[in-house]
């Protein structure tokens, strides 16, 4: 039984801005665990059918973010989860549909031939929680420890209120991304399947434990940066020591590579975009005395800038070629793509800010850094334009538990945060 069936009636509370969305009784989960109440910090902000989905509804957001957290499923594998957005959608008069892989649903609300996309990602962790929640993960070695399950909750809150509004300006395609956290990522599987076809503009957000529950940042350009991986395997027939003019030195050669392709990097990239190639790993040889025959680098490339990101390919390929050349040794380098860096343009953001406004006021916008962290959300915006918020769980008493961390926990009132910058956000980029 999920929580969704054992949910009972709610009273809603329709006036005041503290409005409590949960009672204790309507988050009694399947174990009998009864929750503490969630305040709604946007309470009779608007418009009317968001204020009363939200008193009418937000209980349930939450249960389900409690029944996603303790069900967390891995990327590619978020089967239950995908079962629970569908029977959500489906009982709000929503015809969802799940991505060919199996899991991860696209879903539109409204009509016309506008439209705007929301996208949260679904997948957990493989790390085992430790927070001591009385609705922890209990599977092991899988944990929602990014807020995915939060993120999650939060776009069902907002079909929830979408599928009440009297009427829409346009369409709200829901986008619920499987494998964020992979590499590929699921981003690429919903573009793939035709997820932005027809959209004008995406949105998402990424929980923030760095910010106060009730504050949402943005940034105008990146907010998180590309990250590559290089593995560059080299081969020598080998030989003696004491006679390097013999063979081809892998040792020495390795070195070089080591050492001149990130200075030679440095100086023919731009220095502000931030680039930086480190090495990870390096394997060669056994015997002191003896050239060995094979040798591996490995390492990663980070650029926080999009034009360089698409330069650095050839660039690496073509300065290890050189490097190598006259050192006779054979390499294969293999180059592999991560995410490109998450650039928010400048009119997608005015509009994420005028939804943030518009849902909680003024007070709760706030700047945010760029992110040496990838986001395969970042994927969407090569297509087409948009932002990406960074919605604050903070709740701005004790320890900032940091994401990704088997202790990580977020203040709930940010569901309805979340929920309500999404939904003010869609209806301004269709204003
Ligand atoms: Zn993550
Ligand atoms: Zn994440």
């Amino acid at each position: 039984m999920t929580v969704l069936d054992s949910r009972r009636e709610i009273p809603g509370d329709r006036d005041g801005r503290d409005a409590s969305i949960g009672v204790s009784d309507a988050l009694i989960t399947a174990d009998g665990v009864s929750m503490a109440p969630v305040t709604d910090l946007g309470a009779g902000r608007g418009p009317f059918w968001l204020d009363e989905a939200l008193s009418r509804g937000g209980a349930d957001v939450v249960a389900w973010r409690r029944h996603i957290h303790m069900n967390p499923e891995l990327s590619r594998h978020e089967f239950g989860t995908t079962e629970l957005i569908c029977s959500v959608l489906r009982s709000l008069g929503l015809e969802p549909s799940v991505l060919p892989g199996g899991t991860g649903v696209i879903c539109d609300v409204g009509s016309g031939s506008r439209c705007v996309a929301l996208r949260a990602d679904i997948d957990a962790l493989p790390l085992t929680e430790a927070t001591g929640l009385p609705y922890s993960s209990t599977v092991d070695g899988a944990a929602h420890a990014c807020g995915h399950d939060a993120h999650t909750a939060i776009l069902l809150g907002a079909a929830m209120a979408l599928a009440s509004a009297p009427e829409l300006p346009g369409r709200v395609r829901l986008i619920f991304q499987p494998a964020e956290e992979v590499m590929p990522g699921g981003a690429l599987d919903v573009i793939t399947a035709g997820g932005l076809e027809g959209v004008d503009r995406i949105f998402g957000l990424h929980c923030d434990p760095r910010v106060p529950v009730g504050k949402v940042g943005s940034r105008i350009g990146p907010l998180t940066s590309a990250a590559d991986l290089i593995e560059l395997r080299l081969t020598s027939p080998g030989g003696h020591t004491s006679r390097p003019h013999l063979t081809a030195d892998l040792v020495h050669a390795l070195g070089v590579v080591i050492t001149s392709l990130p200075s030679l990097l440095s100086r023919r990239v731009d220095p502000r975009s931030g680039t930086v190639l480190v090495w990870g790993a390096v394997h060669a040889g056994q015997a002191a005395n003896a050239v060995p025959q094979d040798g591996v680098l490995r390492g990663t490339l980070r650029t926080a800038d999009h034009e360089v990101w698409k330069a650095l390919e050839p660039l690496v390929a073509s300065s290890v070629q050189s490097l190598l050349a006259p050192t006779g040794v054979g390499f294969d380098l293999q180059y592999r793509r991560g995410v490109p860096p998450l650039v928010g343009d400048q009119d997608s953001t005015s509009l994420l800010r005028a939804g943030v406004e518009a849902a909680l006021g003024e007070d709760a916008l706030t700047g945010t850094e760029q992110s040496s962290g990838g986001e395969d959300f970042a994927w969407y915006l090569e297509h087409v334009q948009g932002s990406f918020a960074r919605l604050g769980v903070w709740s701005g008493e004790g320890e900032m538990r940091d994401l990704h961390r088997p202790t990580f926990e977020l203040d709930e009132r940010a569901l309805a945060v979340g929920i309500r910058v999404m939904v003010h956000t869609a209806l301004a980029s269709l204003a």
